[in-house]
């Protein structure tokens, strides 16, 4: 209880704090084509709470407004707009996530839980591989069709309820109301382009370096979202195939499953290695710095699921397969199982930040 308040009282500070800045930052204008946030924050002239956890979740962290601004340290006023926004947008995750103490327990040692549930479910999957069925090819040999749809199914549909929840309350909290058809068409090509992370002007953001614009994190976003749709894809065409039209696994690789798994693992991979490369080489000051290691062990996760997919697709028919398998399993579960606590929970709040924001209400 006492922790609770405790936790209470910071999220309040932070907010008081990113609402400071952005009264300054409304009465500068200056990054005002920089991102959806500024021109968000410039139609009002005074912010509740509910407003500075909407502009949180507009912001992309992509610093661009730091690097421009005459007001960071050591200048009186201290601002650090991309630093305050990270903290109050991790933290409204953690505050609509359902159930909440998961995702305070995510935040707080994610890396650490990640690791631990990927190895204990491959263990998990390599034990269930002795329940070997009698017939069935490919990875069906090794682990039975039915026990990896009756655990993938419930483990796929209970993190989208979860999510759906968390949207909910977020949606209720910024006061969101009901949006037309144009305005989810305007917000998915935002979401598609990432117009926000070109910096306003297209060449990109300093993410990385504070002289440099790059397009880096821009293209790295988009080859994770790409690389996650398209293995989506090639899962869902291969529920069709099994089901619908009674053609089981395995696939060869001019078949659908294929055409969008592989080119799809290949770019989640590269996307994935990005992103941590930039990670690294990033200021933690300009973002939320108490979950900087849960959101790099997310990013390596999702790493290892795309990776973990390509080795056991290149090493099919091989002793190989039946520890590549239980450990690809393992990640798999592991990541949708942590993926409403993680930052994967980021792509859907944005996405309703940026329909609230497209709606104008
Ligand atoms: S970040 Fe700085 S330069 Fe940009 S609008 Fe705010 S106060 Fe002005
Ligand atoms: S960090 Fe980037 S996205 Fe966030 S407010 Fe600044 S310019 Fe906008």
């Amino acid at each position: 209880m006492f922790e609770q308040s405790q936790m209470e009282r910071k999220a309040a500070a932070r907010i008081d704090e990113a609402r400071r800045q952005i009264e300054i930052c409304n009465a500068c204008r200056y990054c005002e084509g920089y991102c959806s946030v500024f021109p968000a924050i410039m139609r009002q002239r005074s912010f509740a709470d509910a407003d500075v956890t909407q502009f949180a979740n507009l912001c992309h962290n992509c610093r661009g407004c730091y690097y421009a601004c005459q007001y960071t340290e050591p200048h009186e006023f201290d601002l650090n707009l991309p630093g305050i926004l990270a903290e109050v947008r991790t933290e409204s995750w953690e505050r609509f996530a359902w159930p909440s103490p998961l995702a305070r327990l995510f935040q707080r040692s994610g890396t650490a839980l990640a690791v631990a549930l990927m190895l204990g479910f491959a263990v998990l999957f390599w034990a269930a591989q002795t329940l070997r069925p009698e017939s069935g090819e490919g990875f069906y040999a090794v682990m039975s069709h039915g026990l990896m749809v009756s655990v993938f199914m419930p483990a796929f549909l209970l993190p989208l309820l979860a999510l759906f929840v968390s949207l909910r309350r977020y949606w209720r909290h910024v006061g969101g109301q009901g949006v037309g058809r144009s305005q989810i068409r305007q917000a998915l090509s935002r979401a598609a382009y990432m117009k926000d992370l070109s910096g306003g002007q297209g060449q990109g953001c300093n993410f990385e370096d504070e002289d440099r614009f790059s397009n880096a994190r821009r293209y790295a976003h988009q080859a994770v979202v790409w690389g996650v749709f398209m293995c989506f894809g090639s899962t869902i065409s291969g529920t069709i195939m099994h089901y619908v039209f009674d053609w089981p696994a395995p696939y060869g690789l001019l078949s659908l499953p294929k055409l969008l798994g592989v080119p799809g693992g290949l770019l989640l991979t590269a996307g994935c290695l990005e992103l941590a490369r930039l990670k690294l080489k990033a200021e933690p000051a300009l973002g939320a710095r108490r979950v900087w290691a849960g959101e790099m062990g997310f990013v390596l996760l999702l790493g290892f699921v795309s990776l973990s997919g390509l080795l056991l697709y290149a090493s099919a028919g091989t002793a190989a397969v039946a520890v590549l398998l239980p450990l690809h399993l393992g990640a798999v579960l592991t990541f949708f199982l942590l993926m409403p606590y993680t930052k994967m929970a980021h792509g859907f709040f944005r996405l309703a930040a940026l329909i609230k924001d497209a709606a104008g209400n």
